[in-house]
């Protein structure tokens, strides 16, 4: 595991911050009729435009600046000339490198209006990351993460996905330690200052099963059921999780010094 320094998390918060602002400029086109194409023309534009390069474009081969998965779709979809449907959910993960360091978040966002079984896996997995950011503490160990998400998630009803998992994050996309959305808490290696996690709940509506389809990146339910993915990329401190790109991170970064 590496551990990075003040002046590394500053950089990591700025890398964060731009996917944020990504986000959030999709959070007002995401709408019935736009295509997943067309989000990541524009999530391309802007990263380039900030001096920042794609992280997954090329990633292992991966063909696009965005992944884009739609309502059965857990993680990995491929943007391309679909349109988005009233009522359809979508998981917009995205990363950049910028200035050395990696920042990788992702959202669930609603297209029109969705239904109230929809809404209630957006709501619960959104809670299950807050959750598990909160079990990021100095001195804590790595499955007191896996162990908030999956107690959130399994008392609503849902379940968490176990072929995938979060990760370590730096100047690589994916460093160890892996960081499972599952697990009994108090194991695994302790939690230290320095060490920045991306944390990704995935959460299935049904069983926690998963197909590949055969361009081998789009993993859907394998019971056909909704799922939803949130992240943050979040880092331990002495004081506790420092949620990256994030504007109480950067309040707290300013406090640091
Ligand atoms: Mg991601
Ligand atoms: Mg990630």
């Amino acid at each position: 595991m590496v551990l990075k320094s003040h002046g590394e998390i500053e950089l990591m918060h700025a890398a964060n911050g731009l996917v944020q602002q990504v986000l959030d400029r999709l959070d007002g086109l995401v709408r019935p009729g736009v295509t997943t194409g067309e989000l990541d023309e524009v999530a391309e534009q802007m990263i380039r435009e900030a001096g920042a390069v794609p992280a997954f474009l090329n990633y292992r081969g991966f063909p696009a600046t965005l992944c884009t998965s739609i309502n059965d779709v857990i993680v990995h979809g491929i943007p391309d000339a679909t349109a988005l449907e009233d009522g359809d959910i979508i998981g917009i993960d995205c990363g950049v490198l910028y200035k050395g360091y990696y920042g990788d978040a992702a959202r669930t966002y609603a297209v029109g209006a969705i239904s109230a079984d929809a809404r209630h896996l957006l709501d619960t997995t959104r809670r299950s990351l807050e959750l598990a950011i909160e079990a990021v503490q100095p001195g804590g160990r790595l499955s007191d993460i896996g162990a908030a998400v999956q107690g959130h998630v399994e008392a609503n009803g849902f379940s968490v996905v176990r072929d995938f998992v979060g990760h370590g994050i730096g100047a690589a996309l994916h460093e160890d330690p892996q960081v499972p959305n599952f697990g009994a808490p108090g194991k695994g290696p302790r939690l230290k200052a320095g060490l920045v996690l991306a944390i990704e709940p995935m959460v299935n509506a049904g069983s926690p099963g998963v197909k590949l389809d055969p361009d081998g990146w789009t993993a859907r339910t394998e019971d056909g059921s909704l799922s939803a993915h949130f992240e943050f990329s979040v880092a331990v401190t002495e004081d506790g999780p420092m949620v990256l790109g994030s504007e109480p991170a950067a309040q707290m970064a300013q406090g640091a010094g």
